[in-house]
């Protein structure tokens, strides 16, 4: 079964993971730093925090700012979950704003009209989480620009998108976000099984995030309030335990070597779909805009389905068969029950993102994929599409 993402691991990956497993250290050990150091060092940051996974890296994110009930942070409705359940672990309330038809990350108008509109019933957003959708860096400089001028805090879940450039630029997510966040689960650009990072250029985030994630404990000299001897540490705050192990950062460190290597076969992929699916009626490929090189995490086709005898659920179940796992990214979250239930949210609230759900298709896209895998891929798609 073809699937629409896996990792690449090779022998690389397995021997730094077993010297690691042989060593004295299993849990924040040497390789902890290490790989907070390269992804300092890949990604132009002052500070990482290495954490258990993505949704982690969010959640303290939002606690490092601050968040707690009554502050609005706005999220995409077009993400993984984990964006927006973070900002309600916070106690915090997520609102949405609609994606734009085009590049379908969140749409820079009509973010700023939603804050102007919050701001006349004096309710002022403190954050905006914005999500570099499928591996397509957002519009992050008008981003920046409203963050700025409506004091808000910004952070960019970037999950989708390491190895991603804008104008150039592989460091751009925290030269724009105040706080980025990555996760390296299996399906994303890197891997550690389960694991993410959170990276900022301030030292007061950074220091507050590494509390946060071992329970709020310190033992560093300088940070205790007393001191009574070397067994002595002080839990200052409620954290969690939100540590990643030594050997999982083993592997992010050789996984980061390969991270240029593994986009670049993502994008020679992303070129076979453009030259082999661009000619078929009722169906568009992802657009990319000109100041970005798009990461492909994802390959999101929208395909018109009112055009077609087949409903999408056909198409998947025929797709299915020819030995094709597809996946949709994503339902958009205002429409799961628990938003529905919790924060009234509805069918009609968000169009475009509801649009997108019922057109979208991701079809696989990975390193490893074989030229033949993708040939079966584009002839299914080419089979089962009637145009
Ligand atoms: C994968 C992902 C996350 C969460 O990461 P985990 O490591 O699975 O917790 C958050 N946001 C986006 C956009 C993601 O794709």
């Amino acid at each position: 079964m073809i699937s629409y993402g896996k990792q690449s691991i090779d022998q690389s990956d397995l021997d730094s993971v077993i010297e690691v497993l042989k060593s004295d250290w299993l849990t924040q050990g040497p390789a902890v730093d290490k790989f907070e150091e390269e992804l300092n060092n890949y990604f132009g940051s002052s500070y990482c925090s290495v954490v258990s996974n993505g949704t982690a890296a969010l959640h303290l994110a939002g606690l490092a700012l601050g968040w707690g009930p009554d502050d609005i942070i706005i999220t995409t409705p077009i993400t993984f979950l984990a964006s927006s359940n973070s900002i309600i672990y916070t106690g915090a309330r997520p609102e949405f704003v609609d994606i734009n038809p085009k590049d379908f990350t969140i749409d820079v108008d009509l973010l700023e009209e939603k804050i102007k509109k919050l701001l006349s019933k004096n309710k002022k957003v403190k954050a905006i989480i914005a999500v570099d959708f499928a591996g397509q860096p957002c519009n992050w400089i008008a981003l920046r620009e409203i963050a700025d001028k409506f004091d808000i805090k910004l952070i960019n879940d970037n999950c989708h998108a390491l190895g991603a450039s804008y104008f150039d630029d592989k460091k751009y997510a925290i030269k724009y976000a105040d706080i980025v966040t990555q996760s390296f689960h299996p399906v994303k650009h890197i891997t550690t099984g389960e694991g993410g990072a959170v990276l900022t250029n301030h030292s007061e985030t950074n220091d507050k995030i590494k509390l946060l994630r071992t329970h709020g404990i310190t033992k560093s000299n300088d940070k205790l309030g007393k001191y009574d001897g070397p067994w002595y540490y002080e839990m200052q705050d409620l954290g969690y335990n939100y540590r990643i192990t030594d050997f999982q950062c083993a592997l992010g460190i050789s996984q980061l070597k390969k991270l240029d290597n593994f986009v670049n076969k993502r994008r020679d992929i992303a070129d076979v779909y453009h030259r082999n699916l661009s000619e078929i009626d009722h169906l568009s490929l992802p657009f990319t805009r000109s100041e970005v090189k798009h990461a492909y995490h994802l390959y999101p086709l929208q395909i018109d389905f009112n055009s077609q005898p087949n409903s999408k659920a056909d198409f998947f179940e025929k797709m299915y068969q020819s030995g094709i796992n597809l996946q949709v990214h994503y339902i958009p979250v205002h429409l799961q029950p628990y938003y529905q239930k919790n924060y009234s949210y509805k069918h009609g609230d968000f169009p475009i993102a509801e649009n997108f759900y019922l057109n979208e298709v991701s079809i696989p896209i990975y390193p490893n994929l074989s030229e033949s895998d993708q040939q079966r891929v584009i002839d299914s798609i080419k089979n089962n599409v009637k145009f």
